[in-house]
């Protein structure tokens, strides 16, 4: 997948190249290109933004720098505006994106950019939160890591990305590592039992615990799903429902 990103803080991408996505790139499967927005701008001083028509506080992305910037770094594929007015991310979009092969994202600065940018470019605005950055570099590193993990041969061949916390429709349960006991603090007996029956459905408990407890929203429509439950499972959904 190619990911086109124009932006005013090119250098603010460096973290891209760490760990599983840098791992990605280095393998060719994830193909990432910076482009400053203030390499096109046609102001003597090298600005980028202006005062917003109208009237009103702060500055605005002017339009020439943005479209020259696109069409000339060879962007293409959907355009994708970070923005706090934007559709909410999720894994679901995620993984609509994931399928496509390139695309380029817009990191807005000052108080956004001139709507007519976003109108040529037919921009999908896409929001990571009901809150607001100063700019869309961390939500468009945000977007792209999430979106990397739902691209084939980004995640290793043991792990699934539906496995995951949310995706799978609960929570994850807890997780414990090497050594058995630490300061007195011991890794439940269960899961050093070998009995792989019983730590899946001590794993399984704990995910409907904290799912229960900090999303029950999340345990409504984990309840509703047509699925095929052995009789431990069903008594202790059961339990859920009585509470
Ligand atoms: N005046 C804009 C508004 O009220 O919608 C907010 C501008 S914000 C200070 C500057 C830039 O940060 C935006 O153009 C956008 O690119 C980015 N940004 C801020 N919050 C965001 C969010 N929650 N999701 C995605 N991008 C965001």
């Amino acid at each position: 997948m190619k990911v086109n990103i124009l932006t005013i803080f090119p250098e603010m991408f460096a973290p891209l190249r760490q760990s599983m996505l840098g791992r990605a790139i280095d393998n060719g499967i994830l193909e990432i290109s910076v482009t400053d927005i203030r390499d096109y701008t046609l102001d003597k001083h090298n600005r980028v933004d202006d005062t917003p028509y109208g009237g009103g506080a702060g500055m605005v992305m002017q339009v020439q720098p943005v479209l020259d910037a696109f069409r000339g770094s060879g962007c293409g594929g959907q355009v994708i505006y970070m923005s706090p007015r934007g559709e909410m991310l999720s894994g679901e979009l995620a993984r609509e994106i994931a399928a496509m092969p390139e695309i380029t994202i817009l990191c807005g600065h000052y108080e956004g950019v001139d709507q007519r940018a976003l109108d040529a470019l037919k921009a999908r605005e896409i929001s990571i939160g009901d809150y607001v950055l100063t700019g869309g570099e961390l939500p468009a590193m945000v977007l792209i890591d999430t979106v990397a993990r739902f691209i084939d041969g980004v995640l290793s061949s043991d792990e699934s990305v539906m496995d995951e916390s949310v995706y799978s429709g609960l929570l994850e349960y807890p997780q414990y590592s090497k050594p058995r006991e630490y300061e007195g603090m011991e890794v439940p007996a269960v899961l050093l039992s070998g009995n792989h029956q019983e730590i899946a459905r001590w794993r399984w408990k704990q995910s409907l615990e904290l799912t229960a407890e900090r999303r029950p929203d999340m345990m409504e429509e984990y309840l509703k799903q047509p699925r095929q439950l052995t009789r431990r499972e069903k008594e202790v959904l059961e339990q859920y429902r009585k509470r």
